[in-house]
């Protein structure tokens, strides 16, 4: 019976928390949230403030009684999120309300795009953000590619040229005792919205040289089995040509990524293999130009997109008709304006009918360090519990 109150105690300290952490909340706020009454907030603040981790403060508002705001303090816990990708390894360090105390980067180059050298990337990463934090709470890594999140194993990437790379290892030599959480990169940033805004089921698709997807239903991360990451939206087949550098022909990330976008505008001939394999030398330029071109609108800029972005809106469109999300959220690297999110939305509406595509909003997210915060939620999430000292409370009841 003891027992059994303080498991609901802790599961109730534990949702307050993981509430602070979407930001300052008011009491009537938390009862809500948690489903407790005010004498339980009220405890449950307290074993907080033991913690040292909450701050309380009334706020003057008018007359009457003022309503006592609490936050997280940023202090209270430190996580790393680290996100590894072709073109770079970059990691941030957190504090507790989000906010960034830290950020490095490493550059891939071709020659490095191998498990030694992501392994090495990765180690020169994690010793940076040691420097800085010696004890984080937790460490989240998402990366590109198919992840197994139960072995700690990028299982492959032929953007990165790695398979079997076991993360864990790595990690744990900087950080022996630190909790790790590895996933899947779309998926971590998925599953932080889907904390941020639980409506409804949703399409995540990340744009940039890559396509990364991953599908939010009831609040989780689609996964068919097992831990492994799955919806490889990139790979699905819309054509009969286009050799992709996974071995299949016709590929949607071939006809429909910034590569089927720059490949028109500059006129290349470069196969998607070659642009894969050396896209951060050769390339590089052309992804940044084609980028600053968009920002400004340029006329020329938004025809090279207007084919690739039809195609994307055809395969993101059978999916809707398919699943029926809520919601289709944009993000990435090569997301640049409003006018591709518009110029998605109108083939989306031109090529399906209205009874098909139901309500489905397609919104943009823009935030820079978006995939570090994703891997640094989930990390947190799983290492909650460390967080509460057991037993949660002193007190009876
Ligand atoms: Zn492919």
């Amino acid at each position: 019976m003891g027992r059994q109150v303080s498991d609901i105690r802790r599961e109730n300290l534990e949702k307050l928390i993981l509430e602070l952490y979407k930001g300052p909340k008011t009491r009537r706020e938390l009862r809500e949230a948690v489903g407790v009454g005010a004498s339980t907030l009220s405890y449950l603040l307290s074993d907080l403030q033991r913690m040292g981790i909450i701050q309380r403060k009334s706020v003057i508002k008018g007359r009457g009684r003022p309503p006592e705001l609490v936050r997280l303090l940023d202090g209270a816990w430190y996580t790393m999120g680290i996100k590894m990708g072709r073109e770079k390894i970059s990691g941030v360090l957190f504090g507790a309300t989000g906010s960034i105390l830290e950020t490095t980067s490493v550059p891939i180059m071709a020659s490095m795009r191998s498990n030694n050298g992501y392994t090495k990337a990765l180690e020169e990463v994690l010793k940076k953000l040691r420097n800085r934090c010696p004890h984080p709470l937790a460490i989240g890594v998402c990366s590109s590619g198919v992840v197994d999140s139960g072995s700690h194993k990028i299982l492959y990437s032929p953007v990165m040229n790695v398979s079997d790379l076991d993360v864990s290892k790595t990690v744990k030599k900087a950080f022996p005792n630190c909790k790790l959480v590895v996933m899947n990169d779309v998926d971590a940033v998925a599953a932080y919205e889907a904390f941020l805004n639980p409506d409804g089921d949703m399409l995540f698709v990340s744009y940039g040289v890559g396509i990364g997807m991953a599908y939010i239903i009831r609040g989780e991360v689609f996964k068919p089995s097992s831990m492994v990451s799955a919806f490889e939206f990139a790979h699905t087949l819309v054509s009969d040509e286009g050799e992709c550098y996974c071995g299949q022909k016709g590929c949607l990330e071939y006809h429909a990524s910034e590569y089927a976008v720059i490949k028109r505008h500059f006129k290349l001939q470069d196969t998607f293999v070659e642009f894969v394999e050396a896209e951060e030398e050769r390339f590089h330029n052309h992804i940044e130009e084609i980028r600053a071109l968009a920002r400004e609108s340029v006329k020329s800029v938004k025809k090279s997109y207007y084919e690739p972005l039809r195609i994307l809106a055809r395969a993101l469109g059978n999916l809707v008709v398919l699943l029926r999300p809520a919601k289709i959220v944009i993000f990435g690297e090569g997301m640049v304006a409003d006018w591709m999110v518009e110029m998605l939305e109108k083939h989306l509406k031109e090529l399906f009918s209205p009874k098909m595509l139901g309500n489905v909003k397609v919104e943009w997210k823009t935030d820079m360090h978006l995939w570090e915060r994703g891997a640094s939620f989930n990390a947190l999430k799983s290492s909650i519990n460390r967080i509460i000292p057991f037993p949660a409370s002193t007190k009876k009841k």
